[in-house]
């Protein structure tokens, strides 16, 4: 993320700018706002500027090796601690296992609030219903780790950046830890926490950090910040979630997300062979409009083409969700070398059938027909 980036707020960029062209970069500093505010998208630009080797037009370069990590979230020196739930009460999570899932979620959507992530995080991560209602916490054993990790040697950055994510997350043992590694900091080393609610923090943590208050966008903004087609439905959202540009950015996603559930239900009705289900799933589909049928059919095909992707190569899976990674690993053992190629057919002829303005409902009872037929298919090598 570059502060080219980040929706608006000119005046902290230039501040910032400004600050680090003459050298005056605090140890430890404090971006705060709401939810849904550039705060995170900032310290992660700053983090990327001030180590930059070609810095230049008031902005981090997108091509030296230090802003192609940062680029990716992955920078050796670059640590994030964010809150993480216990599974079990003797379990000391460092969140190392979802960072992953963590910088996925952020590369994507770097406006995102920590109840967004928390839903992500559960989901990914927990199964048990007991752990969903658990909340997260910031634990003394991150921040002792965090200790260990600066003690070592900075691998190859200018200044070693630690992020801590939502800081008020803290509980009071490790926010006392936290106080006395504000006190003595690691030599180039910059902290720099991320806030939703600052008032909740220690003000003996308060007192030693420079504070930067993130303003709330516009509706405005967010509504010009977001290139998603500007519907009725999506402005209204926009009034709805009053300057929230994290969920603004993820409407897109819940129309996906919508996408998601039909495409499920569909494999998932084929698979079953269940005639008035499959009758009941076209009806429905059928009636809405042509543009979002098309809709659902191309993203089905994208899912499609997914698992291919992931059956024949490494294993990996670019741009999805989490939900739909997760799909994407279960369903692909049923697209194989005997039914893909006619899966992938049907669907396009779907498409090509009902941009004739054929009749959809026929159309699609006879696609569910055809996908349950070929779903059955056994892999000839299996
Ligand atoms: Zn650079």
């Amino acid at each position: 993320m570059r502060f080219k980036d980040v929706l608006g707020l000119d005046e902290i960029k230039k501040e910032l700018i400004g600050s680090f062209l003459q050298n005056r970069i605090a140890h430890a500093q404090l971006f705060h706002g709401p939810r849904g505010s550039g705060k995170l998208a900032l310290a992660l630009s700053y983090a990327r500027a001030i180590n930059c080797t070609s810095f230049e037009d008031c902005d981090s370069c997108s091509s030296c090796p230090s802003c192609l990590k940062f680029s990716k979230l992955a920078h050796p020196d670059l640590h994030i601690v964010f809150p993480v739930i216990k599974k079990t009460p003797t379990d000391n999570p460092l969140g190392d296992d979802c960072l992953g899932a963590w910088r996925k979620e952020i590369i994507k959507n770097p406006y995102l609030s920590l109840e967004s992530w928390m839903s992500v995080y559960k989901e990914e991560f927990f199964e048990k219903q007991g752990n969903k209602k658990k909340e997260g916490v910031i634990y003394s054993h991150q921040i002792k780790e965090i200790n260990r990790k600066l003690t070592l040697k900075i691998y190859e950055a200018k200044y070693r950046v630690v992020i801590f994510w939502m800081p008020e997350k803290m509980n009071l043992k490790s926010a006392n830890k936290f106080l006395k590694l504000l006190e003595e900091p690691p030599k180039n080393t910059i902290l720099l926490l991320v806030s939703e609610e600052a008032t909740l923090l220690l003000p003996t943590v308060l007192s030693r950090l420079q504070n930067r208050r993130v303003p709330k966008y516009t509706v405005q903004e967010t509504i010009n910040g977001c290139k998603k087609e500007k519907t009725k439905d999506f402005l209204n959202y926009c009034k709805e979630v009053s300057g929230d540009l994290g969920r603004v950015l993820n409407y897109r996603g819940q129309e996906e997300d919508t996408h998601t559930d039909v495409f499920i239900a569909l494999m998932r009705t084929c698979f079953k062979r269940n005639f008035a289900e499959m009758a009941k799933w076209s009806e429905e589909n059928a009636s809405k409009t042509r543009q979002k049928q098309i809709q659902l059919l191309n993203y089905s095909l994208t899912i499609l083409r997914e698992c291919l992707v992931y059956n024949y190569s490494e294993r990996k899976i670019n741009n999805m969700s989490v939900r739909e990674q997760n799909f994407v690993e279960k369903f692909s053992t049923y697209i194989h070398e005997e039914n893909s190629i006619s899966i992938i057919e049907i669907f396009e002829t779907t498409i090509k059938n009902i941009k004739r303005n054929a009749n959809s409902k026929i159309i699609f009872f006879y696609m569910v027909l055809e996908l349950s037929r070929l779903l059955k298919l056994k892999h000839k090598f299996a």
